[in-house]
């Protein structure tokens, strides 16, 4: 039954990706090693070797999540571009804040996302045609209305979301059944990983994207990579 659901999706999937390989090059997969991540990971690094991959790092992220991407740059021949932030930018924040002044105000969790996310995704973007995530409508009220491919007009360029349909099931269908890795913290109850200080475990039965920023209202949930076009 599993196979029977994920085999036509799988098969989708690898058409949508056929595609931005062969129409938008130079095309980029914005990597954060999430499980849907992993799935793109595996395809694009064994099938689309044309689609570029990147990271960002913000400095911030749980070890478990730098464990997973050493193991991911040792199982797959594929360079993953890492983007850092500004360093200039991210003195003048702890300087005035401090290490932890997100989580004051949710002015100042943005305004540390755009440093360390925001800017960084900007300078991987430039000069592509196009760029993939592994976002799926399930994840939250902030994606429900998530397309498959949508202009990104804060880019200027096309954006596509391949496992926009897939399910949570599906996901770890496909890693299980191709035995890929994945961050260990999604077996301690953390389903959505972003930077340490602003990521915690959820209890079953509360939305997948519960764990991030905690303290804010659902609404306000995303970390301004993905909020101007809703998707
Ligand atoms: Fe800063 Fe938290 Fe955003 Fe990471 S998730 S960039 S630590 S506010």
């Amino acid at each position: 039954m599993n196979e029977q659901v994920l085999q036509p999706k799988i098969k989708q999937l690898r058409e949508v990706l056929g595609n931005i390989q062969q129409n938008y090059s130079p095309a980029a997969f914005a990597n954060s090693f999430g499980a849907e991540d992993m799935v793109l990971t595996d395809i694009i690094a064994r099938y689309y070797p044309e689609i570029g991959i990147f990271t960002l790092d913000t400095g911030r992220l749980p070890q478990e999540t730098y464990d997973l991407m050493q193991k991911v740059k040792e199982r797959y021949s594929v360079p993953i571009h890492t983007y850092f932030p500004d360093f200039s930018s991210v003195e003048n924040y702890v300087t005035q804040y401090g290490p932890n002044g997100f989580y004051e105000s949710v002015d100042l969790r943005k305004r540390c996302c755009y440093i360390r996310k925001v800017e960084p995704l900007k300078r991987a973007l430039a000069g592509k045609r196009a760029w993939i995530t592994g976002m799926r409508r399930e994840q939250s009220t902030t994606r429900e209305e998530l397309k498959l491919s949508v202009f990104d007009d804060v880019h200027g360029i096309h954006k596509f979301n391949p496992l926009c349909d897939w399910s949570e099931k599906d996901v770890w269908n496909y890693i299980k059944q191709h035995n890929v890795p994945y961050n260990v913290l999604h077996d301690r109850f953390y389903p959505s990983i972003g930077c340490a200080p602003c990521t915690r475990a959820i209890t079953p039965g509360e939305d997948v994207r519960s764990g991030r920023w905690w303290w804010e209202n659902p609404d306000s949930k995303e970390c301004g990579l993905h909020t101007r076009n809703k998707i």
